[in-house]
């Protein structure tokens, strides 16, 4: 193997950069020559993309974003359009490719490997933490300590004007964020959207705590569960307690890696090279345990991964 390229595709999240630095340093260790394709399968198929050097990485192991950017394209949906992209693999002479990105780039990366036979490598890079065949996808640690920070601010409010605040985080499908940050940051009452969440009971928490002299209440809802505005509302109407919302929005998305994406970023994107040196196609890198570890590029996108019900208990009890 000569020459690998590597893209990011998807939504993006802090530690990407990490990821990319990785591979092309490790790539470059190795002997081999590195293409950094920009926008991810939409410079693919138009041919936007270039060689990379050790230089092309300096200074963007602690930026957020993807200094390759980053989009999602309908055209790879299509053969016609993996067709284009395809022929600049044999255009640029890639041998292995590289994909940092969610889910749905893996599925892009399996069709594509498929019906053409180059060989694909998946590193997980999405704040929401859905991917199955990892403990941990990049981004998400980083994002849930965006939260918890911004509960660290809410809560000097909350507790100056004794007042309950709602927190509306990202988690369209997943509510792993939601979760993870309401433990850390202590809120009252966790919404996400793989569990059945009954109104009367957040209420009547809220209300039992309001009565024992609680000077504030945290609730923290995932997007894809509620809307923070409807829930604030019917809360509103049921106890009669003011409530005021915080939507946070894409910052969550945003920010300087913190050190265990780095690190993440960094094992992950360096034992993807591995992979595609050793023969090993088709595959996704992960860490599971500790260990990193590697599983068919399917098993990313056959399930999803199941919210931690222990961690979800153990939330309740401790806001009790
Ligand atoms: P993420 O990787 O963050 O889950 P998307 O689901 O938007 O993001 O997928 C990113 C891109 O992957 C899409 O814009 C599309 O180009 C490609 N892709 C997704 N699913 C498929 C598919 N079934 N076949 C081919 N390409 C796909």
């Amino acid at each position: 193997m000569l020459r690998i390229a590597v893209l990011t595709s998807g939504g993006d999240s802090p530690g990407m950069n990490a990821a990319i630095r990785a591979v092309v340093r490790k790539a470059i260790y190795h002997g081999l020559e590195v293409i950094g394709i920009q926008r991810g399968f939409s410079g693919f198929i138009e041919a936007d993309m270039g060689p990379m050097n050790l230089g092309s990485v300096a200074d963007i192991i602690h930026r957020g974003g993807t200094v390759l950017r980053t989009a999602r394209s309908e055209e790879f949906k299509t053969y016609p359009g993996r067709t284009k992209a395809y022929a600049n693999v044999a255009r640029f002479g890639i041998q292995g490719l590289v994909i940092i990105g969610g889910d749905g780039s893996f599925r892009g990366a399996r069709v594509f490997h498929d019906e053409f036979n180059v060989p694909v490598l998946g590193v997980p890079g999405t704040i929401d933490n859905d991917i199955t065949g990892t403990d941990y996808s990049i981004g998400f640690d980083t994002a849930v300590n965006t939260v918890v920070e911004a509960i660290n601010k809410i809560r000097d409010t909350a507790t100056s004007h004794e007042r309950t605040f709602i927190l509306e985080v990202m988690g369209r499908e997943s509510g792993c964020i939601a979760l993870t940050a309401g433990l850390a940051g202590g809120a009252e009452s966790i919404i996400i959207p793989e569990l059945e969440f009954n109104i009367d009971e957040v209420c009547e928490k809220l209300y039992r705590g309001y009565k024992r002299g609680k000077l504030h209440s945290i609730i923290i809802v995932a997007e894809g569960a509620a809307g923070g505005m409807e829930i604030s509302k019917v809360i509103s109407e049921k106890t009669g307690l003011e409530t005021k919302v915080t939507i946070l929005g894409h910052l969550q998305r945003g920010g300087t890696p913190s050190a265990f994406d780095r690190i993440l970023a960094s094992r992950l994107g360096a034992r993807a090279v591995e992979m595609l040196m050793s023969g090993h196609h088709k595959h996704m890198v992960g860490m599971m345990a500790g260990e990193i570890v590697t599983c068919p590029l399917e098993t990313a996108f056959a399930g999803k991964q199941p919210i931690d019900m222990d961690v979800y208990n153990l939330a309740a009890v401790l806001s009790i």
